[in-house]
């Protein structure tokens, strides 16, 4: 099965530069703001990226419980088609809810962390891949993403073969003006030390590695990146514990303000590049540890 996948995808890879069109400004926007969607889907990850130029970036879908969601959220934006989609790893509550954005979408380009797996909703995801002629960019690491001029996407983080799902996620830098986001993934504290190696990070907002797990951010890495917001994206009643106390703590120590999808719903942050806001759809603002 691997070596059909791999045939797959061997059919799909274009160069590792996005095309050129993908490049070039779309339309102007007046407003010149980035927003950052990070949508509710229970126990997975879904964060939808407006750049400034109107160009529309999806990383990750949630589980296939959330497709319906993340296709109604999408449509109420008014989007019809997405410039980028990032798998950031096959796990079924990243790609699960692609399967159906795929399909009904007019995705025109898609990167992937070149993880293989073999359970059938990854086969799902290949097929739709396949069956809708998208084409593919494997993530080689340490690339800069091109989707707007004034929007620097970077990734920080990819597979190689002796990682696991969760350790080969794409991880993702975007920086806009003055405000920097961090997008985990799920990557455990080897990557995060290994990012923290290879260059300073800081960032105002931060996307909680693994949904808090305690796989993931070490206190030398929140104590370098110190970011003012963090988001956990979970569902409420998950059976893994996340988040684990021991995440909530180093946040809350650096002076983090803490949301979570399975507190607020949806939240979504808007920034000129100077300042930000954190608009949420519930009641519960913060996540604070009893
Ligand atoms: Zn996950």
């Amino acid at each position: 099965m691997v070596r059909l996948i791999a045939a797959i995808f061997a059919l799909c890879i274009f160069p590792l530069l996005l095309p050129a069109a993908l490049n070039a400004a779309s339309r102007h926007d007046s407003i010149q703001e980035l927003k950052v969607h990070f949508i509710d889907v229970g126990q997975g990850d879904s964060i939808l990226v407006e750049a400034p130029n109107g160009r529309k970036m999806l990383v990750d879908g949630g589980p296939p419980s959330a497709a319906e969601k993340v296709t109604a959220y999408l449509r109420e934006k008014g989007i019809e088609s997405l410039d980028l989609v990032v798998a950031t790893h096959p796990d079924i509550d990243h790609i699960g809810g692609l399967v159906q954005v795929l399909r009904e979408f007019n995705v025109k380009h898609l990167i992937d962390s070149g993880k293989l797996y073999t359970t059938t909703t990854y086969f799902h995801y290949l097929h739709q891949i396949q069956k809708q002629k998208i084409p593919v960019t494997i993530a080689a690491g340490e690339e800069n993403i091109v989707i707007d001029p004034k929007l620097t996407v970077r990734v920080l983080n990819t597979q190689n073969a002796f990682k696991t799902n969760n350790q080969s996620s794409i991880a993702l830098s975007l920086k806009y003006g003055q405000i920097d986001f961090l997008l985990m993934a799920d990557v455990e504290t080897n990557q995060e030390q290994k990012i923290l190696d290879a260059k300073q990070l800081e960032a105002e907002i931060l996307k909680v590695a693994h949904h808090g797990s305690g796989t993931s951010t070490s206190f030398d890495f929140i104590r370098e990146v110190r970011p003012e917001t963090a988001i956990l994206s979970y569902s409420k009643d998950n059976a893994f514990g996340h988040p684990v106390d021991r995440v909530i703590d180093y946040l809350q120590l650096v002076g983090a303000t803490i949301y979570s999808t399975a507190k607020t719903g949806d939240i979504v942050i808007r920034t000129d590049g100077k300042t930000y806001q954190v608009d949420i759809s519930g009641k519960d603002r913060v996540l604070i540890k009893p």
